[in-house]
């Protein structure tokens, strides 16, 4: 039994910075406003996460990590967002079976911060008053301790922290409004820090360089027939760093669309030297069911209805600003 979830979990988690993206989601949607990350060995000893968001009610500090148990099904009732947004209520779970987990949460109206361990799914104990702010901090330790397949195919702690940069940062140019930091336990330097209330493109500059946000046009495009919006920023044609970077939202997750991301490829090509490369951040909305459910949430990988059109539509607007962009 307790294999099964550990094998399950392992595929929903896979390494740190997966879990942190949840963990990310999770102080969103609790409407934090400022967000720290703090880890050690790249994730792998600790990965510890910090918002001043609304806290959890100390009566439901039970069902926190109880697979399938989402407090979010009270504000989406429309089962199809709840599935395609990844309510489900797996990502503690999962993480629960596969670390040390511990929480410490506050709500405006607590007197005091509760503090809970977890294990496989349950409490390993009642909540004990703590100290701490209005929000909540999770602390996950020892990622895989119980998985030997699943920590041996981790890469270096090195590697691991950059895939959590790479989380951070892009969860902070989505996410201007919001504060992010992240830093590695016991240092004094920090890795990322954007001011809450920023902009985009402030946020940009902050973490992939002043070089890169300065080349960048404002993206926008829409079609109401097939019921997308996309907008960000795309490199114009002059652009080139080492790889090309793409930034993907939909309905404000960071996935992966293999087919967008090859069509804008396609097109860049056609207008820059094999040795450049473009950087682009795109925001896309559609009605949530247009996507596609059958994919597993905490997957990157996105199908959306009308796929094609909607890549060939947005794929055109690149080019189209690209030309206007005059090189
Ligand atoms: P889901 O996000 O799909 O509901 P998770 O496993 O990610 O499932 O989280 C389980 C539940 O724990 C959430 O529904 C929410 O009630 C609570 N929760 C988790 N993280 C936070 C947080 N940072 N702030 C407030 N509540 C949280
Ligand atoms: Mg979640």
């Amino acid at each position: 039994e307790t294999v099964v979830n550990r094998i399950a979990a392992g595929e929903v988690v896979q390494r740190p910075a997966n879990g942190l993206k949840e963990m990310i989601e999770n102080c969103l949607d609790a409407k934090a406003t400022q967000i720290q990350v703090t880890v050690k060995q790249g994730g792998m000893k600790l990965l510890q996460i910090q918002d001043n968001g609304t806290g959890i009610l100390k009566e439901d500090l039970g069902l926190v990590c109880e697979r399938f148990a989402t407090s979010k099904l009270r504000e989406f009732e429309d089962l199809a967002s709840v599935a395609t947004y990844g309510f489900r209520g797996e990502a503690l779970a999962s993480i629960s079976h596969v670390a040390h987990l511990t929480l410490t949460t506050r709500t405006k109206d607590d007197k005091c911060a509760w503090k809970v361990s977890y294990c496989d799914g349950k409490m390993t104990g009642p909540p004990k008053p703590s100290a701490g702010n209005q929000g909540t901090q999770i602390a996950v330790e020892d990622l895989f301790y119980n998985v030997a397949t699943r920590r041996r195919a981790l890469k270096s702690p090195g590697e691991e922290h950059a895939k959590i940069a790479e989380v951070v940062g892009r969860y902070a140019v989505h996410n201007a409004q919001v504060g992010f930091t992240l830093k590695k336990q016991g240092d004094t330097s920090i890795n990322i820090r954007t001011p809450p209330a920023s902009t985009t493109l402030d946020n940009i500059r902050t973490i992939y360089g002043p070089s890169v946000a300065k080349e960048l046009m404002e993206f926008a495009c829409e079609d109401t027939k097939l019921r997308f919006k996309a907008e960000g920023y795309i490199s114009n044609v002059n652009y080139s760093v080492k790889k090309c970077t793409f930034l993907l939202f939909i309905n404000h997750r960071l996935v992966d669309c293999t087919a967008l991301r090859k069509a804008i490829e396609t097109i860049y090509a056609s207008y820059l030297p094999k040795s450049c490369h473009p950087f682009l951040y795109l925001s896309l909305e559609m009605a949530p069911e247009q996507l596609d459910v059958n994919v597993h949430p905490t997957k990157h990988e996105v199908h959306f209805l009308h796929q094609d059109a909607v890549v060939e539509k947005i794929q055109q607007a690149v080019e189209a600003k690209l030309m206007g962009s005059n090189v």
